[in-house]
């Protein structure tokens, strides 16, 4: 399989390369060059299937020569064996039409797990053949640096850089991520900064050419395709339990980074029944806007009880902008060249109708977010997390026809953000087992002032070599 650039000016490349790219070098993203396809006879097939060799069917045109057939199924095994439930993305059911997807199962409790931890072993399989070890290089404001280092703990080839705002994520979240031991993870606590500080010195480092002449930077933000890719997965998995191919499905999907639902959206590409795919948001509303309205442009972000979700510019929505434009590269390129200017770009007619045909959006308030926690805690009797609970507001909102069962996605386990669950339903949620010590383990980070120069220093003396 080829990987095309949404603005068309950068090398293709094949899924090896695309994996280690992440961003291309023309500021766009990569996507396939086309859209495998899978027969009605063949989802059928695909019943019953556990789940890491279901990820191995779905993934294997994407894959293309990258890896072996038995390569792939391998990796599937490695990445899923580390979840705590068998099923990987087990389906719970709450009422006659909804239904939650689980897919915090994975060693940080959220569903970045789940492409995460196969990216892991795909960076450390493709780096074994070339002689260029990786130094990943990233700021978190809370999930994404503990999956990442989850991800790349122990494995070959790669040491990981994350920088955190001290004292600015919570206690759960720090500690997933500073005690983990594995020396090729490096955790940076950024005194007196803000997330966009720490943020903002990532940035000026890929742009640094002392760091790029002497090291191979690298980053795990959701604009890497493989990511995408993985994701698809857990669509076919649970339409294929509620009767895909032979019966319609509708998905609900808590968004910021535009990434998870993206995945859905490729789900249907390839062949999957899917009705609709809800876009549930937060306050932070760009995409409600974009998607009802036409109009994307950057508003004043708001801190929410669903942090995951406070995104503004959402960087995997220009896939679907190139996608509803007939892929268009050169049209999709002016327009962000617009939007990189103004902070704000209209949807053309053609965009909005495409886009319509599949999506609709809706957004939660604070108070409709609680409600529907205590929705699913008293009249199902399921403890969820505030960004499910987004979703699960947004799939109840919306109206759709009562014999298509409608799947939220669960993004993350409720112990995660305790004190919103507390204000729901008046009781947190315990940790799993599998974290149980979280709180006794020891905790390893340098904190280091936010001035540029010491950071990057610290940085270029541990990185691979
Ligand atoms: C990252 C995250 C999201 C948003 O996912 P995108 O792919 O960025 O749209 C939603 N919920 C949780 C818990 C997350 O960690």
């Amino acid at each position: 399989m080829r990987y095309l650039s949404t603005r068309g000016r950068a090398p293709v490349l094949d899924f090896e390369g695309a994996t280690l790219t992440g961003l291309a070098n023309d500021g766009g993203l990569y996507l396939p060059e086309e859209w495998p396809q899978f027969s009605a006879a063949e989802i059928r097939d695909m019943r019953g299937l556990p789940y890491p060799e279901l990820a191995a069917r779905i993934m294997a045109p994407f894959v293309g020569d990258s890896l072996t057939e038995q390569e792939l199924l391998d990796l599937c095994q490695q990445a899923y064996g580390n979840f705590s439930h068998v099923a990987v993305t087990p389906l719970v059911q709450l009422d006659g039409q909804h239904w939650l997807l689980e897919l915090f199962h994975g060693p940080t409790l959220a569903f970045k797990d789940v492409a995460l931890q196969l990216l892991g072993l795909l960076f450390e399989t493709f780096l074994a053949r070339r002689d260029n070890p990786l130094t990943i290089i990233g700021a978190t404001s809370g999930d994404t640096g503990s999956a990442a280092i989850h991800a790349v703990a122990g494995r070959r080839n790669v040491e990981i850089f994350m920088l955190h705002p001290e004292g600015r994520v919570s206690e759960i979240q720090r500690r997933q991520m500073t005690t983990v031991s594995a020396p090729n993870v490096h955790n940076i606590a950024i005194d007196g900064g803000s997330f966009d500080d720490a943020q903002a010195m990532v940035k000026r480092m890929f742009a640094d050419s002392a760091l790029t002449e002497t090291l191979n930077i690298g980053a795990v933000n959701s604009i890497n395709w493989a990511r995408l890719m993985a994701q698809v997965v857990y669509y076919f998995a649970a339409a294929l339990q509620l009767g895909a191919p032979d019966r319609k499905l509708a998905f609900s999907v808590p968004t910021g980074n535009f990434g998870d639902v993206f995945a859905g959206y490729v789900a249907a590409q390839m062949g999957l029944p899917i009705e609709r795919l809800i876009v549930a948001t937060n306050k932070n509303d760009i995409l409600a806007r974009a998607i009802r309205d036409g109009d994307y442009s950057v508003g004043e972000s708001h801190a929410t009880i669903t942090p995951s979700m406070d995104i503004q510019v959402s960087s995997n929505f220009e896939r679907l902008l190139f996608e509803a434009n007939g892929r268009d590269a050169a049209a999709l390129g002016a327009q962000m060249d617009g939007f990189g200017s103004s902070k704000a770009l209209t949807l053309d007619p053609r965009q909005r109708e495409g886009i319509a045909a599949l999506f609709s959006a809706e957004r939660a308030t604070p108070g409709q977010t609680l409600k529907a926690m205590r929705w699913a805690y008293e009249s199902c009797g399921e403890v969820i997390d505030p960004h499910t609970a987004v979703g699960l507001h947004a799939a109840r909102s919306e109206r759709l026809d009562p014999a298509v069962p409608v799947v939220t996605l669960a993004t993350a386990h409720p112990a995660k953000f305790p004190d919103a669950v507390e204000q729901a339903i008046g009781q947190s949620a315990p940790l799993p087992a599998r974290t149980g010590d979280l709180f006794s383990l020891e905790e390893r980070f340098e904190a280091l002032p936010a001035d540029y120069d010491t950071v990057r220093d610290h940085i270029a003396a541990r990185a691979a070599r």
